[in-house]
């Protein structure tokens, strides 16, 4: 495998649209590298640039020790998936991983010892001369991979490829994904609009917006330290909560009196946007903290999320489910563990992070 090399990219489609404005990207052998952001800011066409299926309209794309632009996407020895469950559904898995050698031309020979190859490694030599229709989902999905690893790519591009599956087969195809890319050593830029996804497969995330790199970073560290409100607003489910609040003697306050605790570099009378995670904040039946009203409850099984109205705006909270808070309920909220980041309200980038 090979690591992928994006230097300036700049992208801009004939009618004027500018789908990518300047991106600079370094994916290493053997990541898997996830490109997270809203529909439109720009991801697709990226990948298509890599791919060679969209000229750029500027900038440098290396795979490996080679720059690319201006070769065809045949030449540029990368294999694109789309959905992992878009397979022939008339050939046997086996003429399935076989279909872009035969397509390419080359001798029998080498289809046959590439197919077994591939089904050696993704364990799927059973099932060869089964139909698709007969496997599991996440038996399909390692077909797709395997057709897409008979070329010897040096790097899997795959642009939303669980989308259209529900819930639950989304989360057992994911784990699938990370462990065999794992265990094939892949070079993987994996494009997603799913937050959860991106934490859940991601060696690293590059948030994206508007055809910008937002943040790259370790799922963790785009987690606990989201570069700008954007990030902030995207990462996390439910959403952090973005309080107005002032510095005051060492601590960071906000509307009702709430007290969050500051992180370092701040000075007194500064305005910023606290950035505090559900499970920053703890709902109590009274004492300490800001008075709010209970506007609604989620059971999610092991923990309930509330939803709190008080003054300084509609906080979500994470508590065990061991809380038992009602609807309505009158409840003190109190800022709870490490300083979160603190983010100027006019440039909307973090000032301080813990
Ligand atoms: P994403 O995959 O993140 O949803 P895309 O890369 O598909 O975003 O699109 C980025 C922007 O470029 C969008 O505004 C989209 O409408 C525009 N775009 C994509 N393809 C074309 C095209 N062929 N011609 C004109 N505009 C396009
Ligand atoms: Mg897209």
């Amino acid at each position: 495998m090979a690591e992928v090399l994006v230097k300036k990219l700049h992208k801009a489609f004939p009618d004027g649209t500018v789908a990518v404005e300047e991106l600079n990207l370094e994916i290493k052998d053997g990541e898997l590298f996830v490109m997270l952001g809203p529909s439109g800011c720009g991801k697709t066409t990226t990948l298509r640039c890599i791919a060679g299926l969209e000229e750029e309209t500027s900038g440098e794309i290396r795979i490996g020790d080679e720059v690319v632009s201006g070769l065809r996407p045949s030449q540029r020895d990368i294999a694109m998936v789309f959905q992992f469950y878009a397979l022939y559904p008339h050939l046997s898995v086996k003429e399935n991983m076989a279909f872009p050698l035969r397509a390419a031309n080359r001798p029998e020979s080498e289809v046959e010892e590439r197919v077994a190859e591939a089904a050696r490694m993704l364990q799927l030599e059973p099932y060869l001369t089964r139909r698709p229709s007969k496997l599991s989902g996440g038996e399909q999905q390692r077909v797709a991979l395997g057709r897409a690893m008979v070329r010897h790519p040096k790097a899997f591009l795959m642009d939303e490829p669980l989308t259209n599956l529900d819930a639950e087969l989304r989360a057992d195809m994911r784990a699938e994904v990370k462990h065999l890319q794992q265990r094939l050593g892949a070079t993987m830029v994996y494009v997603t609009h799913d937050q959860t996804e991106a934490m859940a497969l991601g060696d690293r995330i590059a948030i994206m917006n508007k055809g910008n790199l937002e943040q790259l970073g370790a799922p963790m560290e785009v987690y606990n330290r989201p570069a700008s409100l954007f990030a902030a607003r995207f990462i996390g489910s439910p959403p952090m909560n973005l309080i107005d609040a002032e510095v005051t003697n060492g601590h960071l306050t906000a509307a009702g009196d709430l007290k969050i605790k500051a992180p370092e570099g701040l000075t007194r009378g500064q305005k910023v946007i606290a950035g505090v995670r559900p499970e920053g904040l703890t709902v109590s039946d009274g004492g300490e903290g800001v008075r709010g009203r209970v506007v609604s409850k989620e059971a999610l099984g092991d923990e309930t999320i509330y939803v709190v109205d008080c003054e300084a705006g509609l906080f979500h909270v994470r508590m065990p489910a061991t809380a038992r808070f009602e609807e309505e309920q009158v409840v003190a909220v109190r800022h709870v563990g490490a300083a979160p980041p603190a983010y100027d309200p006019t440039s909307e980038k973090v000032v301080s992070a813990p």
